[in-house]
């Protein structure tokens, strides 16, 4: 079904509160129905897990499987329109509700993003428009397609086609024997193999885009990973290239409207050096939602990246988001409620309490937990967005936040 414009706080035609649904009870989800309630909409959720940070706090918790028939009726039974907010939602799901209800983004463009070789060749498709490439790559399907590598794409790194985060289902091969055994090891699922790139950085970019096409972007993102984890987003002038910044939402823009996607997108990106010394991009990665990388939008913009995914699903304007503050988030893993060198077979299974109030002590800091009951290594717990009225502030309290957390310094 076609969006319609859903008026916060109203009634819907059978009597009750308007209500959004999201499908995934995550700690996007969570932001997301926080955004919603924000605005005076009922929320629905649809997450088997008793304890999902969205579940917990939503007027509805729907709890089945994400494709059990009956959860998928009652969810469209309550709802006046439906987002997502994980890339792995059973696309036949989505097709169900679709049918049924406003849902966005739509099932056939979380099927490109939950999909690395759709997802490839659709960056591909779109170069030309976007301006922008994938690495090189191959898809790895089958022994034949396996054995007709090129050379140069080694040394790779292996990515399961499906299912993949934070640097898990990756494998860094650097022959071709490493890259059958590690291929083999993943049971041959479908993977493609990508060229190990010289990263001189990576960014990202959210855009929402409505109904009607227009499409608003929010600023660069500058990002460090550890681990294949995102550790920081940066995000005020000078931390990036303008030029490259701007071929970014140009980009993510383009690759937005080849899909006609509804809601809001995220596009990752690769920062390469070029022959001449000058700095390219790659195109990574999408999510279709919105992204650890744009937290920092809640505490340092005038529209957050949850609230435009509300906007975008429910019809209302989108205005560009302005950032109004210089901004740092951390991400705070399940590592931090551990003392650094404390045996984890002995600590509780929660763990230790980082040190908030002294955090909370620094001006500009804003703390995000998800309510998550226990802390495991790795695990995403919260973050904290950190807000200053110049750079050099916010730098600095970042530094003092990391140094009170234990965590590795800033980057020169
Ligand atoms: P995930 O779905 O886990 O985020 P990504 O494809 O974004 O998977 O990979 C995670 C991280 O691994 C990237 O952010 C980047 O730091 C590194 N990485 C991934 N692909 C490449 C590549 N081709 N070359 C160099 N580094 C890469
Ligand atoms: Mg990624």
């Amino acid at each position: 079904m076609s969006l319609k414009t859903i008026l916060p706080g109203s009634t819907s035609p059978t009597g009750q509160q308007t209500t959004l649904g999201v499908m995934g009870g995550g700690q996007l989800g969570r932001m997301f129905v926080q955004a919603a309630q924000a605005m005076g909409y009922f929320t629905a959720v649809l997450d088997p897990d008793p304890a999902s940070p969205a579940g917990l706090i939503s007027h509805f918790h729907i709890q089945t499987p994400f494709d059990d028939e009956q959860g998928l009726a009652q969810l469209m039974q309550r709802c006046e329109a439906i987002t997502t907010e994980f890339e792995n939602v059973p696309a036949p799901a989505l097709v169900t509700l679709g049918a049924h209800r406003p849902v966005a983004p739509s099932a056939s463009c979380v099927a490109v993003a939950q999909d690395r070789i759709k997802e490839k060749a659709h960056f591909v498709q779109c170069a030309p428009v976007s301006g922008v490439f994938p690495a090189p790559y191959a898809a790895i399907t089958t022994d034949a397609l396996l054995a007709a590598v090129p050379a140069d794409l080694l040394p790779g790194i292996l990515k399961t086609a499906r299912l993949g985060y934070d640097g898990k289902g990756q494998v860094r091969v650097s022959t071709r024997e490493e890259l059958a055994s590690a291929w083999e090891d993943l049971n041959k699922v479908p993977c493609v193999l990508e060229k190990l790139m010289p990263l001189r950085g990576e960014c990202s970019v959210i855009v929402a885009r409505g109904a009607d096409g227009q499409t608003v972007s929010f600023p660069v993102q500058k990002n460090t990973h550890h681990d294949g984890i995102l550790a920081i987003t940066e995000v005020f002038d000078g931390a990036l290239d303008p030029t490259l910044a701007a071929r970014a939402q140009a980009s993510t823009a383009a690759l937005a409207q080849h899909l006609n996607y509804v809601g809001v997108l995220c596009v990752e990106y690769f920062l390469v050096d070029t022959a001449n010394g000058g700095a390219d991009l790659i195109v990574n990665e999408m999510a279709p939602r919105p992204h650890n990388s744009g937290h920092y939008t809640q505490d340092a913009c005038d529209i957050s990246q949850f609230e435009a995914q509300v906007r975008a699903l429910a019809g209302l304007p989108l205005p560009t988001p302005r950032q109004h503050s210089p901004a740092i988030m951390v991400n705070l893993l399940g590592d931090l409620w551990f003392a650094p060198n404390a045996v984890r077979e002995k600590v509780s299974e929660r763990g230790v309490s980082p040190p908030w109030a002294q955090v909370l002590a620094l001006p500009g800091t804003h703390l995000h937990l998800y309510g998550k009951l226990s802390a495991r290594a790795g695990r995403k717990m919260g973050h904290l967005n950190i807000t200053a009225p110049t750079v050099a502030q916010v730098r600095a309290t970042t530094a003092e936040v990391l140094r009170l957390l234990g965590l590795p310094p800033l980057d020169a």
